[in-house]
């Protein structure tokens, strides 16, 4: 019997580093601290996705690499590392393809997984509404039935890119129940269907990366309701898994990272060096949960423990670099402007896709159920 050759993750780490220097050089993007929340580049998404490292884990029955999650991993780290724009595709490969493949039909599999390869489809996640963040089964967006599928009436917050996307997973309440946790599901909105309307918010920094998104009466077809109605809370904690695991919940702020242990100063040894083991200790974590994904296991609680650390290491990893170089940031151009970016997106890193005080919650009622 034939053996299945084990990934060479380092060859694959060093193509798509000399793809992404070659970007760079050619001055097809500039590097960005927070890049995956920050950089959209349709363009780049498909000449990324030209070499088959956009939802690369997706079968070859649907035009992706059938790679493993951790040769995404690695992909994913370099991409970020590098500061590079991926925002246009992160949503649709990091959670929308192993949704799609772990709970959608076959049909849709078969008419939206080829996009997410191509690097095409650009998805948006709607959980978050005016009143409803942390407590998620509190939403009030609902759909009603209606001839051949559903009809979706109410807003949408804090959307990344959901004024630019092509489709949005939209978590809504399509039956009153006693038990909040019930009568949820999650239907997948094309943005450009009649009642739909997206309003950018603009950041401390003047950029807009999210977006406001209201739903008029937005009809859905029985075809695009995602796994199974009434079982969106569960589909929702299964998808969230794979939005908190990732390396980008501690490589945001690696491209001012990688300019200060650049730095030529004795005297920051120490600090690069506390820095880097940090660094070692996340990797090696959410590599970890990442197999645990691939393995098809339950890593929910996991995943939110590596985002609680990671996110907490990037904040504070903008704050040692401040406080390491005080006036002497002046003298590195690039690397004062990766600062100044990274602390106006700061704040964010613990809030976006669930604040650290509910992670814990949930790692602890883990831990308490084990
Ligand atoms: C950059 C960015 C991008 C985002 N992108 C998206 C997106 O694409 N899609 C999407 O749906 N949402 C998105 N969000 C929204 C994000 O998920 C929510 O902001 C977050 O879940 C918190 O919800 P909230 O803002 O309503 O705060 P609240 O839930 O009102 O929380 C306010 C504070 O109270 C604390 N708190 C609340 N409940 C508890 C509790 N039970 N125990 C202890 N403390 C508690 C929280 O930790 C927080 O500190 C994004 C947010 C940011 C900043």
């Amino acid at each position: 019997m034939m053996m299945n050759a084990a990934p060479d993750y380092a060859a694959l780490r060093a193509q798509v580093r000399q793809f992404l220097a070659s970007e760079a050089e050619a001055g097809r993007f500039v590097p960005k601290v927070d890049s995956w929340v920050r950089g959209f580049s349709r363009d780049f998404s498909k000449r990324l996705a030209q070499r088959g490292w956009v939802a690369m884990t997706v079968p070859e029955r649907f035009g992706g690499a059938g790679r493993t999650h951790l040769e995404r991993f690695v992909v994913a780290e370099e991409l970020l590392a590098a500061g590079s724009p991926v925002l246009a595709h992160w949503a649709a490969e990091r959670q929308v393809a192993p949704m799609l493949l772990r709970i959608g039909t076959e049909e849709q599999q078969r008419r939206l997984l080829p996009g997410i390869v191509r690097g095409e489809s650009c998805f948006a996640i709607g959980l978050s509404e005016p009143d409803s963040g942390s407590d998620l089964a509190s939403v009030r967006t609902k759909a009603v039935r209606v001839d051949g599928g559903w009809e979706i009436t109410g807003q949408k917050v804090w959307t990344s890119a959901g004024h630019l996307a092509d489709f949005m997973f939209v978590l809504c309440r399509t039956s009153e129940s006693s038990e909040r946790h019930e009568g949820l599901s999650q239907l997948m909105v094309t943005m450009s269907s009649a009642g739909v309307s997206a309003r950018p918010i603009s950041t401390m920094s003047g950029e807009a990366e999210f977006a406001e998104v209201f739903f008029d009466r937005v009809f859905v077809p029985d075809t695009d309701v995602i796994g199974e109605v009434g079982r969106g809370w569960q589909q929702v904690t299964m998808e969230l898994g794979w939005e908190r695991n990732g390396p980008d919940r501690y490589l945001s702020t690696y491209p001012l990272l990688a300019r200060f242990f650049e730095l030529e100063d004795e005297s920051l040894e120490v600090q690069k060096g506390r820095l880097a083991a940090q660094l070692i200790a996340l990797r090696a974590l959410a590599f970890e949960t990442t197999t645990k994904g691939q393995e098809g296991l339950d890593f929910a609680a996991d995943a939110a423990l590596v985002k609680d650390a990671g996110t907490r290491f990037e904040q504070d990893s903008v704050e040692d670099v401040r406080r390491s170089l005080s006036s002497k940031v002046a003298d590195h151009p690039e690397l004062d402007a990766h600062l100044k970016a990274a602390q106006f997106a700061s704040p964010t890193f613990t809030i976006r896709g669930g604040t650290n005080e509910i992670l814990r919650t949930i790692t602890a009622r883990r831990l308490v159920e084990r």
